[in-house]
């Protein structure tokens, strides 16, 4: 139970194959309160019916990519549930007609739009997150892809809001250090998913990746939550401003027969 009498926001759940989904059910396994936040109210209402198994607070709106919406819903949440520990940022999205191909093909358009939500959405988010909800210190956590690192076929624009998203981690786990915020990335192995299933060919990436990894095995939604419980408790009050690769091992080979 290290996260008991915890309480943060998970944003990014939009149904039980979430990476979200994953990290919230550890999180609650291990004595978190939680509260989270949904883009639409479309989505709002389905998560409304998931967050039930979570506890009783209220799903709040926040899109993002919006201007003043993740001041205002933090405003709101802090009304509702004062000061918080942690949060979670399981946001990203691009426009999946791009996510196959040539990268060098994407739209102007495309590009500020994912790199508006699956980046500088996470800025906003530490900024306020630092302001309005953690006097005490927190921990704050975001979800990258080893796309950054290395080329996957079709992850294309994807990727490039990744490494900007991983660099981001570092220069705000500098800015918010000195308030005792810790800012981390988790790199998730491939799992199949809403967002997930966007990019061309995934269940190649997933193929593949099972059959390259140490552990021979693609990661689980559970593998991916225990590892996010980790680096929001205390457990991990010495490590801010990581990428912790959490992916069966698969980005450490390079070659192997
Ligand atoms: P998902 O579709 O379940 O979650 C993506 C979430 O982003 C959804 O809840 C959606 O509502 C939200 N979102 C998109 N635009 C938004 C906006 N404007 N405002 C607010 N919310 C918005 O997919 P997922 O795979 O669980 O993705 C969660 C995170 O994990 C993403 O950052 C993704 O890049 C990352 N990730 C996924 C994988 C994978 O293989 N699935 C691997 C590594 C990292």
């Amino acid at each position: 139970m290290i996260m008991q009498g915890k309480k943060g926001i998970v944003m990014g759940l939009a149904n039980k194959f979430s990476i979200a989904y994953g990290i919230a059910q550890s999180l609650k396994d291990n004595g978190a309160d939680l509260l989270f936040t949904s883009q639409t109210d479309y989505f709002k209402t389905k998560i409304s019916d998931i967050a039930k198994e979570f506890g009783n607070h209220e799903v709040m709106l926040c899109d993002v990519s919006l201007d003043g919406e993740i001041e205002k819903a933090f405003d709101e949440i802090h009304n509702q549930i004062g000061d918080i520990d942690f949060i979670v940022h399981s946001i990203a999205f691009a426009d999946k007609n791009e996510l196959t191909g040539r990268y060098c093909d994407t739209t102007r358009s495309n590009f500020l739009n994912a790199m508006n939500i699956s980046c500088y959405s996470f800025t906003e988010v530490c900024k306020y997150a630092a302001q309005k909800l953690m006097p005490a210190g927190g921990s704050i956590l975001a979800l990258t892809y080893y796309g950054s690192e290395k080329v996957v076929q079709n992850y294309n624009v994807m990727a490039i809001a990744k490494a900007a998203l991983e660099t981001s981690v570092m220069y705000i786990a500098n800015d918010v250090g000195s308030s005792g915020i810790r800012v981390n990335a988790v790199s998730a192995g491939p799992i199949k998913t809403l967002a997930s299933s966007g990019v061309g060919d995934f269940s190649r990436i997933l193929e593949i990746d099972r059959n390259r990894s140490p552990l021979r095995r693609n990661i689980t939604q559970k593998d991916i939550g225990d590892a996010c419980t980790f680096l929001l408790s205390d457990m991990a009050s010495g490590i801010t401003g990581e990428v912790v690769h959490v992916d069966c091992g698969c980005s450490t080979i390079g070659v192997r027969f």
